[in-house]
């Protein structure tokens, strides 16, 4: 059976909303049942850290513990959330996310990840048309693959979404299509920049799970599994929205070798600890419903 991870985003929040500590973090996801962890940079403590933040030693130690801790847990961290890169920002926002996202990869490296899930760049006002935004990317993720090359990293692109309004109609954005999203990945055209398709996006998108699995074959190294009600990106526990889960799991028996990856964001965060807790086993236990049934279906292919 595939296994089962999270995103360290699942406990990231206590009741006062302030941030949980990696070390507590881990912990507690462990005592949920999970063993793989997907370790989301952008919530990463030291960030909100001016001092520490630029100094690579305090990442390489803060790195090291949770490793550390990640070993006497029998945990493992495979997979990341890098940080996303939005052009509309100024030159030193833009240019403190490509700091803050090479030290996150000097992080990853100790903490074992191999792939990190991206979002595509958002392109500056005024190159917001599909072909610029096209060049743009290609032309990041060229760049940023040879970075994330240097630390053994594989990039999966992740299927975007978009503002929708009251009237059900949404704001055009590059990457919220299948076309888009695959036309990106072969455009890049290098060995590690794979896909990561978000099952959640993808159904507030109306994208067709089967017609994006299909595309995407043995490129894609990365799910995102979470719900919705189809008109806002919830990160629900799955279930609670309107994801067809036994399409999704048939569809993956084919070819997917990754983890089955829980984005479940609002299930547990900001609670009560007791009551967090709980939410995060039952998040788990969803994880292992889905992977048991894509069990089910793999076997049932091959009888
Ligand atoms: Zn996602």
């Amino acid at each position: 059976m595939m296994d089962v991870a999270t995103t360290t985003r699942a406990c990231s929040l206590d009741l006062e909303k302030k941030p949980i500590p990696i070390l507590k973090t881990m912990r507690r996801l462990r005592d949920a049942g999970f063993r793989v962890l997907d370790w989301y940079a952008p919530g990463c403590e030291l960030l909100g850290d001016a001092t520490r933040a630029n100094q690579l030693d305090a990442w390489k130690r803060w790195a090291g513990e949770a490793r550390e801790q990640a070993e006497r847990l029998g945990l493992s961290f495979r997979q990341m959330h890098a940080l996303d890169q939005d052009l509309t920002k100024g030159r030193d926002q833009v240019d403190h996310v490509e700091a803050m996202s090479e030290m996150s990869f000097h992080a990853a490296q100790i903490l074992g990840v191999r792939c990190a899930a991206i979002h595509p760049l958002i392109s500056k006002p005024g190159r917001r048309d599909r072909a610029s935004c096209l060049k743009d990317n290609t032309a990041y993720f060229r760049r940023k693959s040879e970075l994330a090359g240097r630390f053994g990293i594989t990039l999966a692109l992740e299927n975007m979404l978009t503002k929708r309004y009251f009237d059900g109609r949404m704001e055009w954005r590059f990457c919220t299509c299948l076309e888009d999203h695959v036309e990106l990945v072969q455009s890049i055209d290098c060995e590690n920049v794979r896909y990561c398709f978000d099952v959640g996006h993808a159904n507030y998108t109306n994208t067709d799970v089967r017609s994006a699995i299909a595309a995407m074959k043995d490129d894609l190294v990365a799910i995102h599994v979470h719900d919705n009600d189809g008109f806002s990106d919830q990160h629900l526990i799955p279930f609670q929205g309107t994801i067809d889960f036994e399409l999704f799991t048939r569809t993956l028996a084919g070819d997917y070798r990754g983890d089955m990856t829980m984005e479940v964001l609002k299930g547990a965060n900001g609670m009560p600890t007791t009551v967090a807790d709980l939410a995060l086993k039952t998040v788990y236990e969803s994880a292992r419903y889905l992977a048991g049934r894509v069990w089910h279906h793999k076997h049932k292919r091959e009888e």
